[in-house]
């Protein structure tokens, strides 16, 4: 049976990367539609491509200039605009599967939905369930849906765990998980040196191309912080038994441990078509583009402890999973801010840790019952967060 998708974020770097699987396997997958913000231009030639039954972009201007663009090349693609038509989009009775791939919190709301409507989420907005774990944990429950994890970690956790693993690490003989990192651009980078580094060589990752946002986390490695939290919401793991490595390489993906000394890995070059194509063809397997790996090239893996204080980020993030409730909105909230004010320009490299640790001092943890609950948690904390920027800016 054909596949029928959503795709949120398809101008982005996974949207992309998803649109190159699908494209190699017309007989198995239909895009019925396409989503984004700003791309026009690339929103236009994807629908041109795809033909999907509708795009939709927040904009109504931006729907406009498309909807003219798509006219004169006869594309018979319906065009929406507004964030209820993300949330539309994702809900699509005729829509099997949804690929998340909207950068940030302005990812939840549709993803939230495609929860509750059981959807299949191929799940790359980690921020989405770093700020709203229990709800969106819930709306997966409450909507029969199915998770499947996209970031190359919980991609490889989840292809190492058991076919069957009910979310009970115990019962499943599971001792922990290992979480690799790259280490980022500045992993060796003289700490002195750390507050003058650029918007462009904290976005310059060794090994992963990617959107900037992402990079920036990367650098900071609150990437892998809110990766901690995604993968207790994924997998129910309690945060003393995820634990971070340093692998510059980015060859293992992450590990799982078990109890009888067995540790379960995947492995391959790192591109992101190899879980987009893991995910979509669940649970068979399908041709990516992606080459094989080749260990002579490899040659050795090295593997290091992180350093909390290069990354105070990756310390914050545990935090905020201790606290529990809002503590992870508010975390993400903070991020969000600072790594935009930083590619702004506004604040330095090192301001950004300093930003999300102020703002978590300052905002104590409330309880997470509801999207309304997330929304407010993430509000609050981002004003909080443009306070601090300023006050950053008067020093
Ligand atoms: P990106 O910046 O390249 O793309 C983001 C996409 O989201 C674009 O299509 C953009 O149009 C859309 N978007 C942004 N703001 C929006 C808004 N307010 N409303 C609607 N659409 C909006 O980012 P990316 O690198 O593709 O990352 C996407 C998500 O996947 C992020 O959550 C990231 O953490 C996660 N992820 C990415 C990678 C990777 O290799 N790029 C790996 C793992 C996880
Ligand atoms: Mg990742």
């Amino acid at each position: 049976m054909v596949q029928k998708l959503t795709i949120l974020g398809s101008t982005g770097s996974i949207g992309v990367s998803t649109l190159d699987v699908i494209r190699r396997h017309p007989e198995r997958y239909r895009v019925e539609a396409l989503c984004a913000h700003r791309q026009i231009d690339r929103l236009c030639e994807q629908c041109v491509e795809f033909a999907p039954r509708y795009a939709a972009v927040r904009d109504d201007n931006l729907a406009r200039e498309l909807r003219q663009r798509l006219a004169t090349v006869s594309c018979a693609t319906e065009v929406l605009s507004g964030p209820e038509a993300l949330v539309r989009m994702a809900e699509l009775p005729e829509v099997d599967t949804v690929m998340a791939a909207i950068v940030g919190a302005a990812g939840l709301p549709p993803t939230l939905a495609a929860a509750l409507a059981g959807k299949t989420i191929l799940l790359a907005n980690k921020e989405a369930l770093v700020m709203a774990g229990p709800v969106f944990m819930r709306a997966v429950r409450q909507g029969k849906a199915r998770l499947l994890p996209i970031d190359s970690e919980h991609n490889a956790i989840f292809q190492s765990l058991p076919d069957d693993y009910s979310g009970d690490f115990n019962k499943s003989g599971v001792r922990g998980l290992l979480l690799t990192a790259s280490g980022g651009p500045f992993r060796k980078t003289p700490l002195e040196d750390l507050p003058k580094v650029t918007p462009e060589q904290a976005c310059a990752h060794p090994n992963w191309s990617m959107g900037r946002k992402i990079s920036v986390d990367s650098a900071t490695m609150m990437n892998k912080g809110l990766e901690v939290i995604e993968a207790h919401w994924l997998f129910n793991i309690p945060a003393e038994n995820i634990q971070v490595v340093i692998h510059p390489q980015s060859v293992i993906h992450s590990l799982v441990q078990y109890v009888d000394g067995s540790v379960l890995a995947e492995l391959g070059n790192p591109d992101m078509r190899t879980p987009i194509a893991q995910a979509l063809a669940y649970p068979e397997r399908i041709d990516s583009g992606v080459g094989p790996l080749d260990l002579f090239d490899v040659a050795a893996l090295h593997f290091e402890r992180p350093d909390f204080d290069r990354f105070p980020c990756l310390g914050l993030a545990y935090q905020a999973l201790k606290d529990g409730a809002s503590a992870p909105a508010t975390l993400n909230a903070a991020n969000e801010v600072a790594v935009q004010q930083f590619l702004e320009g506004r604040i330095g490299f090192v301001d950004i840790s300093q930003v999300i640790a102020r703002v978590m001092e300052r905002i104590p943890a409330s309880g997470l019952y509801s999207l309304d609950d997330v929304l407010a948690a993430d509000a609050v904390a981002r004003r909080m967060a443009e306070l601090v920027v300023d006050e950053i800016n008067q020093r």
